[in-house]
């Protein structure tokens, strides 16, 4: 938890020894300020979210695109009573609001869909999936399947590139292909959207396993697509 409100103002922490309460849960926060990485709170008592994930420098840049009051929401399911705390909540009580999820540590099937089905419950949802070294190979082969024979094809304005994925393992590519909400990669700091299964059908799909489409866009429009800002770059599915 990077954020938590200390004297009126919702802040990381800045010194050891600072001390306040989650506003979510009413437990106790104490300041954790790392040598090597970024300044968190720290539930005395366990987090009050059972899908907190350890967060780093990756995260704090991605959050500080959003406003202060679009980070860290605390969501709840008024029927069960589980919370969960969204990375950004985005255009909050209407028809279009937005839960962005960073995920920078790899999740299982199970663990991604449970995800959605919750965010998906009074929200549409966007993932922002962190490919990096530190996971399998993924980095690399992400990396050559961008340079593998490919074929482009366009549909509503924008240039996809159907492609295979480069390692001799699919599962992370097919995991993401079945995602429910909008599934973006952040590689070398490129953001990637994800062809859904409904959009594969307009490319050329069904796609067999391992192929994928994938769309560049900038940082910027990424942004602009969470916010739901009218552009070119608004990604409609019908
Ligand atoms: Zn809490």
């Amino acid at each position: 938890m990077l954020y938590a409100w200390i004297d009126g103002v919702k802040r990381q922490p800045i010194a050891k020894g600072e001390k306040t309460i989650c506003k979510d849960c009413g437990g106790v926060l104490t300041a954790v300020i790392p040598m090597e990485n970024v300044k968190h709170w720290r539930h005395k008592a366990g987090d009050c979210d059972s899908w907190s994930e350890p967060e780093g420098e990756w995260h704090l840049k991605w959050k500080e695109y959003f406003d202060l009051n679009c980070r860290e929401i605390c969501l709840i399911d008024s029927v069960t009573g589980e919370r969960h705390r969204a990375d950004i909540l985005c255009r909050t009580n209407t028809e279009l609001a937005t839960v962005l999820e960073l995920q920078h540590s790899s999740i299982s099937e199970e663990e991604r869909l449970s995800r959605e089905i919750f965010y998906q419950q009074n929200h549409q949802m966007f993932w922002l999936v962190h490919i990096h070294s530190e996971t399998a190979f993924n980095e690399f082969n992400f990396g050559i399947s961008l340079e593998l024979m490919s074929r482009e094809c366009e549909y509503d304005g924008r240039k996809f590139t159907v492609t295979n994925w480069g390692g001799r393992s699919k599962q992370f590519i097919e995991k993401w292909k079945k995602s429910t909400a909008h599934v973006f990669f952040d590689w070398r700091g490129y953001v990637f959207y994800l062809a859904s299964e409904k959009i594969s059908l307009h490319l050329g799909g069904p796609f067999g396993r391992g192929e994928f489409a994938w769309c560049a866009l900038s940082k910027r429009e990424f942004i602009d697509a969470v916010h739901g800002l009218k552009s070119k770059h608004q990604i409609r599915e019908s």
